[in-house]
């Protein structure tokens, strides 16, 4: 069976044969391998573009009880302006590769997908400070795969209030009457949930001209990096390794 979808490559590997491995998540059907030949990926020809990182592609795909195999694909739109600059580079790796870890093969993710394409969008635009877009997009996506933080009330008693501080452990908002019975350590305090909420419902589009201040986006960086590790067990990723050492 052929099949036609929009997607972007993942991550790819060699294997044997002359072959490659690519891990397309594909609008239609999601998270996919899929084997392609290593011509694909030689010479100038218009199908062998879309196979670079950060492209937006039309991928046909021949589709038998071992999986899926790559056809002629096309580029619909090069990120090229990721490439190009360290900063963007390695912020869209990272989201790559988080969400080749979020996504589960086969299981269709439209709001994540139209989500990454939002953020390169931005991302390419963006002059500095490329991380908050990063720590955007990944609190869209935990909102999207239904692991959002609390918010509006204690995690603990229920009392709803403005005054909370944010524990990652807990999933969210804690008043102080809880945090201090159970001797919980909080660096983050009501600031950090006003913005997660206002990340939360705001678009990538109207926040890529937002920007915080260094402490700010170094605590939200932290916070959402801590929160997906325990919540959704992401971690050791290769990219985050890069960034930290910035
Ligand atoms: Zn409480």
């Amino acid at each position: 069976m052929q099949v036609s979808t929009r997607g972007i490559i993942l991550r790819q590997t060699k294997t044997v044969n002359d072959m490659r491995m690519l891990t397309l998540f594909s609008e239609q059907y999601g998270k996919i391998s899929a084997a392609a030949k290593n011509d694909n990926f030689r010479g100038k020809l218009k199908s062998s573009l879309a196979i670079r990182p950060f492209t937006l592609g039309r991928y046909e795909l021949y589709k038998n009880r071992d999986g899926y195999r790559m056809g002629r694909s096309e580029t619909l739109r090069s990120f090229f302006g990721i490439g190009e600059d360290i900063d963007r580079y390695m912020e869209a790796s990272f989201v790559l590769e988080f969400t080749d870890k979020i996504l589960e093969e086969n299981a269709p993710a439209p709001a994540i997908f139209q989500l990454l394409t939002d953020y390169f969008d931005a991302l390419e635009r963006r002059t500095k400070e490329m991380s908050f877009l990063t720590t955007v997009y990944q609190i869209k996506a935990v909102n999207i795969l239904g692991y959002s933080p609390r918010l509006n009330e204690c995690v603990h008693c229920g009392k709803k209030g403005e005054d909370f501080l944010f524990h990652v452990e807990s999933g969210g908002a804690v008043c102080r009457e809880c945090a201090g019975d159970n001797g919980l350590i909080y660096r983050s305090d009501s600031d950090i949930i006003d913005k997660i909420k206002f990340i939360s419902r705001s678009s990538i589009k109207e926040l890529e001209k937002l920007y915080l201040e260094k402490q700010a986006l170094d605590e939200m960086n932290d916070l959402i990096r801590r929160y997906t590790r325990y919540h959704l067990d992401i971690s050791d990723l290769k990219s985050e390794t890069l960034l930290s050492e910035k």
